[in-house]
């Protein structure tokens, strides 16, 4: 490490994406922190390549808790926290086909009683809402009506501007290079836009957050990147797809929504990854538009724009949020797969209470969160 002049803080937050944007915001009401980013903006990795959709029914039991729990803070955000609403209506069908509508009738029994709104709709009521739909295929689907667009810029520019309002800082094109830690506690973090020092560390590298534990000594957790591809392609003149839901096979390996006048598709791969500035692969945009040329009567689409990003998991896919065990200062908020950006303010708030030492935040604790469902010794043994 070099021997530059060590600028002191109280939390030091690695990652600048949904995650460590989120635990700085709340963070930074009470404690001194700095955000060390490698890219030269904020966001360019999984969080500014996402679906932006907000569903309470994904994921396992505790993602679903955490995203119930997000809730409130995006319906009524603080003020001056955004200027445009986070939320807004979009709807999600998972339709199936004939022989898919067993699986359907079991999937409702479980998410009915989550949502109340969820309902089971036959082929005549999908088409009427999605039109396109082709007739010989949708049999049948599961409508959850109150999933929702998220404002995704907003919302992290909401994260980001409240740290700075607060105090905390952002440093972009600061890749850290060095992990060691500091003679009287805490870490020293080395980049090459200069040396940081503070007694927590909190390891939101999202697709890198294995490699930062390693640069640290520690062993890695185990995450697997995931790639996922999208395609932005545009319908044919004339249809009017705004109001349409997000539609997605019961098998999940296609789903599509309107994006601002086009239609956002993505087979829903989740092919292992390096940690990488991922890139999608032809064969993943062509086996996307033949799944939705079978599933609607779009024909002869071309992509107009088509991206990747890493989606992360934990081995037993639930998110973390916790100190690695026996270590003084290091905090994993790790592992947001699908869901990093809907479970944000939960996990922001999450890392806030545990480093303020603070009690479990009781709303989150009522949905049957607690430590040890998010931390680290889950993992460790
Ligand atoms: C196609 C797709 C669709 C998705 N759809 C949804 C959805 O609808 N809803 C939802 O909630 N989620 C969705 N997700 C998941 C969501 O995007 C992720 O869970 C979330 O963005 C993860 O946030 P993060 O901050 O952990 O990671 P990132 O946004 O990747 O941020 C990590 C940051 O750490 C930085 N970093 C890494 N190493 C270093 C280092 N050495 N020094 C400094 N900085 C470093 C990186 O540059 C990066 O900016 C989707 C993801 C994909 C790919």
């Amino acid at each position: 490490m070099n021997d530059g002049n060590l600028q002191q803080y109280d939390v030091i937050i690695i990652g600048a994406g949904i995650a460590g944007a989120s635990a700085g915001y709340f963070l930074s009401e009470s404690r001194r922190v700095v955000v060390l980013e490698r890219e030269d903006q904020p966001g360019y990795h999984s969080t500014g390549r996402s679906a932006a959709l907000f569903t309470e029914t994904y994921g396992n039991a505790s993602t679903r808790a955490l995203t119930t729990g997000a809730r409130p803070f995006f319906e009524s955000p603080p003020n001056g926290f955004a200027d445009v609403p986070l939320l807004s209506p979009r709807g999600l069908l998972f339709v199936g086909r004939a022989d898919q509508q067993e699986a359907l009738d079991r999937q409702y029994e479980e998410v009915s009683r989550l949502s109340r709104e969820v309902r089971r709709i036959s082929a005549a009521e999908c088409l009427a809402i999605c039109p396109v739909l082709r007739a010989g295929y949708v049999a049948g689907a599961l409508a959850e009506p109150d999933c929702m667009d998220i404002d995704v810029a907003s919302l992290h520019q909401g994260y980001l501007k409240g740290l700075r309002a607060n105090g905390g800082r952002v440093v972009t094109d600061a890749e850290v290079r060095g992990l060691e830690a500091a003679p009287g506690g805490g870490w020293v973090a080395d980049t090459k836009a200069g040396r940081f020092v503070a007694p927590i560390l909190i390891n939101a590298a999202g697709a890198w957050a294995d490699v930062m534990a390693e640069l640290a000594g520690l062993a890695p957790l185990g995450l697997v990147p995931k790639r996922r591809t999208a395609i932005l392609v545009e319908p044919p003149g004339g249809t009017d797809s705004a109001a349409w839901p997000m539609v997605v096979d019961a098998d999940e390996e296609l789903y599509f929504k309107p994006d601002a006048g086009k239609l956002l598709l993505s087979p829903a791969d989740e092919t292992p990854s390096p940690p990488c500035d991922a890139q999608p692969e032809e064969l993943d945009v062509a086996i996307a538009i033949d799944r939705l040329e079978k599933m609607t009567s779009l024909a002869g689409l071309r992509p107009s724009h088509t991206w990747a990003g890493l989606r992360t998991f934990a081995p037993d896919k639930t998110l973390i949020a916790g100190f690695e065990p026996g270590l003084d200062g290091f905090f994993w908020l790790a592992g947001q797969g699908g869901y990093g950006i809907q479970t944000s303010p939960s996990m922001g708030r999450i890392a806030a209470a545990i480093i303020g030492g603070e009690d479990f935040p009781p709303d989150l604790g009522a949905l049957g969160l607690d430590r040890d469902i998010l931390g680290v010794e889950r993992l460790r043994r």
